[in-house]
């Protein structure tokens, strides 16, 4: 079996971390694994997972780093990581490795083994400063002057690194405070993360946690904010994902695409789930030293998940936008989606958001109305779609033509397409 958009995300030391952040969704874990307080990743399981990744024949080779905490497996263990990944290594791979932090670890041997060592870090923010809202922990909390200090690390070791900042009540209304704080700290790689979680009631939203309207308009001003700023060397994940959708290419980001089956998440003792968002026991896909990933992979409950993720409320079946937003990230898509006809989540969210985005962009590649981003804009389409648009014709077409499978594919819970008056789950679909 060959998967070669595999993504992997490493979880060494679960859910423990050194913060306690009101918000933070990877706190539940804690409830999968009640009788590990601080789990910690063996060398031998990283190992396994090396060996088995390896034999999917990943095209890139990422290996995401995240949390909880990575950082408190302490440097050491990332020092055998690497010997790990190289023994696992064949000519001709280039192994890349993520880190996902708070910061509250790094220090300046930390900052130079990850520089040394071409980490891509991702420093979790919860800003800007000014409303810089931590939970506190024994080990304290993270301050501004915290912040800056990662950051100051980060730079001085030259480390490649990006903001991630997590948007929740506390800053949901600060966009422009926001996307100002990046242009002041000449931060030019950051990544929003927005709070959507569901209260323990499961009848609503948590307090942290913003709405689908929130969402919308914080990314229509943050997008109206970074055009303001007429200056695209400032990265913003979502905005650049925007941009390949605007020229028909291919977004990075799982959101904008047809399935979840190119994600997982990797738990200390080995335990697979599909994205990190699926931590829960009844997602538990198996455990890689008992079996190996390409036969999870292949596995019953593997497929379960996957083709529920592929199923579409009915809204999404004749919506233009479909080919573009495919029905938004499947965990939000089946918040509050109390019937197949209810509208997803980010339903409307995800509509304002494109139509604003999507107008504007054409305003600005036809007008030189912000003169960096039309010349951004024009050269993107002048020299390098041609070359990006040939990269991959039938993988293109092969998605295509996925989406409009989904279209046609009834929900589980619609009526049957063979007539029989009886719901697709309990007639057509248990026979198939
Ligand atoms: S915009 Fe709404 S209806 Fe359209 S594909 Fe997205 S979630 Fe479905
Ligand atoms: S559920 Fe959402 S985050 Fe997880 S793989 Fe699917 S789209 Fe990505």
């Amino acid at each position: 079996m060959q998967k070669p958009d595999l993504g992997i995300i490493i979880k060494p030391a679960s859910h423990d971390c050194n913060l306690s952040c009101e918000y933070c969704y990877y706190s539940k874990v804690n409830k999968v694994y009640p009788q590990n307080k601080h789990p910690r990743m063996s060398p031998e399981v990283f190992d396994a997972v090396c060996h088995q990744y390896r034999t999917l024949k990943p095209q890139h080779i990422n290996i995401i780093w995240e949390g909880g905490e990575p950082t408190l497996m302490g440097l050491d263990f990332f020092k055998k990581a690497l010997d790990i990944e190289t023994k696992n290594a064949r000519p001709g791979d280039c192994w890349g490795n993520t880190l996902h932090t708070n910061g509250k670890l790094l220090d300046d041997k930390w900052c130079q083994f990850l520089s040394q060592n071409h980490f891509l870090v991702g420093l979790g923010v919860n800003g800007p400063p000014a409303v810089n809202s931590p939970g506190s922990s024994p080990e304290g909390t993270t301050t501004s002057e915290d912040i800056f200090h990662s950051i100051s690390l980060l730079k001085k070791y030259k480390c490649e690194y990006n903001i991630v900042m997590i948007v929740t009540q506390a800053n949901g209304d600060k966009p422009e405070e926001t996307f100002n704080f990046l242009l002041e700290n000449d931060l030019h790689f950051s990544h929003f993360n927005f709070c959507t979680e569901e209260n323990e009631e499961g009848n609503g939203l948590t307090d942290h946690s913003i709405t689908s309207e929130q969402y919308a308009e914080f990314q229509i001003k943050l997008f109206d904010a970074w055009v303001q700023n007429d200056d695209p060397s400032f990265y913003v994940r979502h905005i650049d994902n925007w941009l390949h959708l605007f020229f028909g290419l291919r977004p990075e980001m799982c959101e904008y695409q047809s399935d979840c089956s190119n994600l997982v998440t990797i738990e200390w003792n080995g335990d697979v789930y599909p994205c990190d968002f699926f931590v829960q026991k009844r997602y538990l896909m198996g455990n890689i030293l008992d079996e190996p990933l390409e036969s999870i992979l292949q596995s019953t409950a593997w497929k379960e998940f996957t083709s529920q993720a592929e199923e579409l409320p009915t809204p999404c079946h004749d919506c233009k936008w479909l080919e573009k937003c495919h029905g938004g990230c499947y965990r939000r898509r089946k918040k509050r989606l109390n019937a197949q006809q209810d509208n997803p989540f980010f339903c409307e969210a995800n509509k304002n958001i494109f139509s604003h985005v999507f107008a504007k962009l054409d305003d600005l590649k036809k007008k030189p109305i912000r003169p960096n981003l039309y010349k951004f804009l024009n050269d993107i389409e002048r020299h390098r779609l041609p070359h990006l648009q040939n990269e991959a014709p039938e993988k293109k077409q092969v998605e295509k033509q996925q989406t409009e499978n989904r279209r046609k594919k009834p929900g589980r819970n619609s009526p049957c397409p063979c007539g029989s008056g009886k719901k697709y789950k309990q007639c057509c679909l248990r026979k198939s």
